[in-house]
């Protein structure tokens, strides 16, 4: 792709729109988006800029777009997909300023938030309100909203809930010739032509720049039980999955830890964990106490079938929030004490899942110095295999851990699975999505994206 780099004069008139206290061309702040939470990374943008509001967003977009300048739109950089990072350079378009909590209408159970709220923050402010908002992606501390919008994120509770797309009912967003528009109406229904709204929801910055977004809300669930399956081997622990749902009840939280997982996690927070095994963290949620408990009793009767140990029930507000700490902070602990982490997101209908943890394991067997370490979001059939290495990271070692990346995603499609359940693909997953897709999906995309952005500016390099 043939991009121009940014001149003096560029940058001039990026300066002149935004004011200097927006636009950074130190090495420091660079530095800095060039990275997200993907592998190891790294593209340097030419500079960064901070616009406050969507004129400005507008008026960059229009600048980039006159001098074909590639723009990166960036939330808070914690993908795991490499989405963010600006491959060819160019700008840099921090959402960061964008931090407010517009309007929460309570009637109508909706909020209007800016970007990059942080989704924690936004789930707990609407606590406050007895109001809320379930998609919980498990770096929610970390995240912004959309970020969130832009992957179509899920996490833990969207077994139950459904994922951030279910929540969206409207955007503004700016197009790449800057344009301003809103893709929707703040309804809960609408049959009104094509669904732009959704078009955005996971486009990952390659289509538009989303300014602000309307969500649907929930009434804030009163109980929740939590209980923690320990399992002889994962293999049982993924079998039993599709049998919780046997039982009629839908939890809000079905996930799967692998005992290693488990291991590095305690170790990285420095806790002794309730259990070290492979185990089933379960959640139920809704407003009688004394149904949660009978949905509980039915899911543990149903594991027996599975060499289920002593299930452990959560027997405090402290207590589960321990079990919590100890998932959510997985990938992190991953991180930090391997060399390399391939942070692979396969989706496969429910009942493939043992077949998915085993083949998985035994494709990376093969391959001498990987190993995995697998968890994920087991209700929603997402299993998050990690290929990891504590090996020098050569690039033929590099290109081996891409071969059983490969060899991994070939079996998932044979499962009748996918190749992203909610980090997306941006640069990361993007070599194996024609293992997924036909040519002609494939050009559909690449159609919808150039109606949006003919000189092809936003995000290059992504999906596709
Ligand atoms: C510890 C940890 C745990 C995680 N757990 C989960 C999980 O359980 N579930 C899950 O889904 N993900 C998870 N993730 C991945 C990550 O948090 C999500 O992908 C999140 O949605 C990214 O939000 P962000 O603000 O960091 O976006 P970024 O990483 O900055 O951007 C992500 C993509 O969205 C685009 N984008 C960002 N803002 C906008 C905007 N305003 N307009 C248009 N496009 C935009 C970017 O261009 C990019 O393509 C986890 C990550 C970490 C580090």
């Amino acid at each position: 792709m043939n991009f121009n780099k940014i001149t003096p004069a560029i940058l001039k008139k990026i300066v002149k729109a935004l004011g200097q206290d927006s636009v950074f061309t130190d090495d420091e702040t660079r530095d800095k988006h060039s990275r997200d939470y993907t592998e190891n990374f790294e593209f340097l943008p030419e500079i960064v800029v901070e616009p406050k509001n969507t004129e400005g967003v507008s008026a960059v977009l229009k600048i980039c777009n006159a001098h074909k300048i590639p723009v990166t739109v960036q939330g808070a950089r914690s993908g795991l997909a490499g989405g963010a990072l600006p491959f060819f350079g160019g700008v840099a378009l921090s959402m960061k300023r964008f931090d407010r909590i517009l309007e929460i209408d309570k009637q109508n159970f909706q909020v209007t938030v800016e970007p990059a709220v942080i989704t924690e923050a936004l789930q707990n402010e609407m606590m406050t309100h007895n109001l809320f908002y379930p998609p919980d992606p498990a770096g929610r501390g970390l995240s912004f909203i959309g970020g969130n919008v832009g992957t179509n994120a899920g996490g833990p509770k969207c077994v139950k809930y459904g994922v951030t797309r279910d929540y969206v009912l409207n955007l503004e967003i700016v197009l790449p010739n800057g344009e301003i528009m809103w893709t929707g109406a703040n309804v809960l229904k609408n049959s009104t032509g094509y669904n732009l709204t959704q078009l955005i929801v996971g486009s990952e910055g390659t289509l538009a720049v989303v300014t602000k977004i309307v969500l649907r809300l929930l009434p804030l669930p009163p109980f929740n039980l939590l209980l923690l399956a320990p399992f002889n081997n994962a293999e049982d622990a993924c079998a039993a999955v599709a049998a919780v749902f046997s039982t009629g009840v839908i939890p809000s939280g079905l996930e799967f830890m692998e005992k290693k997982a488990v291991e590095m996690s305690a170790k990285y927070l420095g806790v002794t964990p309730l259990s070290t095994s492979d185990q089933l963290l379960i959640e139920v949620e809704g407003n009688d106490l004394t149904a949660l408990q009978n949905d509980c009793e039915r899911i543990a009767e149903v594991l027996q079938s599975f060499n289920v140990g002593d299930i452990l029930y959560a027997d405090s507000e402290a207590q589960k929030r321990e079990l919590w700490q100890l998932r959510r902070n997985l990938g992190s602990a991953v991180k930090v004490m391997a060399t390399l982490k391939f942070s692979e997101d396969t989706v496969v209908p429910r009942f493939k899942l043992p077949e998915l943890l085993r083949g998985a394991r035994e494709i990376v067997k093969k391959y001498d110095g990987l190993d995995t370490v697998c968890w994920g979001h087991l209700g929603d059939g997402n299993l998050h295999i990690n290929i990891i290495t504590n090996k020098e990271m050569t690039p033929e070692f590099y290109k081996l851990a891409q071969e059983a990346k490969r060899d991994i995603f070939a079996f998932t499609k044979s499962l009748g699975g996918m190749l992203s359940a909610e980090h997306g693909v941006g640069l990361a997953q993007k070599a194996y999505i024609s293992l997924f897709y036909s040519p002609i999906h494939l050009d559909i995309l690449r159609g919808i994206k150039k109606v949006f952005d003919p000189k092809g500016i936003m995000n290059p390099n992504k999906i596709f």
